[in-house]
C-alpha cells in the first residue's frame, strides 16, 4: 500500500506487508509507470500493520506532522523465492495488485554516499502491460474515499493550505462549477427571447 504524506516535504510512503510488519520506503517523487524512470526510495523504519489504513492528520510538532492519504491499496506477491535474502541483497522483485499500481516492479538498493547509503533504494517499474508514460501521481485522490489532501486536512482539523500544496493544481481537481459560464447563460436566454 502507498500513503501520500504531506509532511515537511511531500512524499509517498511505499509499504509492503512482510512478517507481520510494514516494510517502508519514502519515495519523494512517488512511483512512475515508466520503466526508464528510477525513483529514489529511502527505506524508513518498519510500521505496524494497523497503520496501513491510517488516513488523517498528524499534529504539527509530532514526527511526520501533516496530512496522510491512503493513495493506493492492494496486495503484493514476491517474484523471488526468498524475500529476506532479496532484501539483504538489495534486489527485491515483486508484483503489485493495487488500484493504481499494478504489475511487476523492483526495489534495488543503490550504492550511495554517507551514513544513509544502505537505506537508499530505487523503485523501478518492470516492462509489462501496465507500463505507461502517464504520470500516475496525477491520480491524486484517496483510494478509500476519493478525497484530496486538502479535504482530509479540512475534515481532520489540519493545515489545509499546506495539505493543498501537495494536491495537483490541474482543473480536474478544482471544485465543481456549473458547466456553462454565467455570461453564456445570459446570452442564451436573450437569444431564446428573440426567437
Ligand atoms: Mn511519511
Amino acid at each position: 500500500m502507498v500513503q501520500k504524506h504531506r509532511a515537511t516535504n511531500l512524499h509517498y510512503d511505499f509499504r509492503l506487508e512482510w512478517h507481520g510488519t510494514l516494510l517502508s520506503w519514502a519515495v519523494p517523487k512517488g512511483p512512475s509507470l515508466d520503466p526508464s524512470v528510477k525513483r529514489l526510495a529511502m527505506q524508513v523504519e518498519d510500521h505496524p500493520i494497523d497503520y496501513a489504513n491510517f488516513e488523517g492528520v498528524i499534529p504539527e510538532g509530532e514526527y511526520g506532522g501533516g496530512t496522510v492519504m491512503v493513495w493506493d491499496k492492494g496486495t503484493w506477491e514476491p517474484e523471488v523465492e526468498d524475500v529476506d535474502a532479496a532484501l539483504k541483497k538489495g534486489d527485491l522483485k515483486f508484483t503489485l495488485h493495487g488500484k493504481k499500481l499494478k504489475g511487476s516492479w523492483v526495489l534495488v538498493r543503490t550504492r550511495g554516499y554517507g551514513r544513509s547509503s544502505d537505506r537508499s533504494w530505487l523503485l523501478i517499474k518492470h516492462r509489462d502491460q501496465y507500463v505507461s508514460t502517464r504520470d500516475v501521481t496525477e491520480d491524486a485522490r484517496s483510494v478509500l474515499n476519493k478525497r484530496l489532501l486538502a479535504d482530509i486536512a479540512r475534515e481532520g482539523g489540519g493545515d489545509v493550505a499546506k495539505a493543498a500544496s501537495g494536491d495537483p493544481t490541474s482543473k480536474s481537481n478544482a471544485p465543481k462549477r456549473s458547466a456553462r459560464p454565467k455570461r453564456a447563460v445570459a446570452r442564451a436566454k436573450t437569444r431564446k427571447r428573440a426567437t
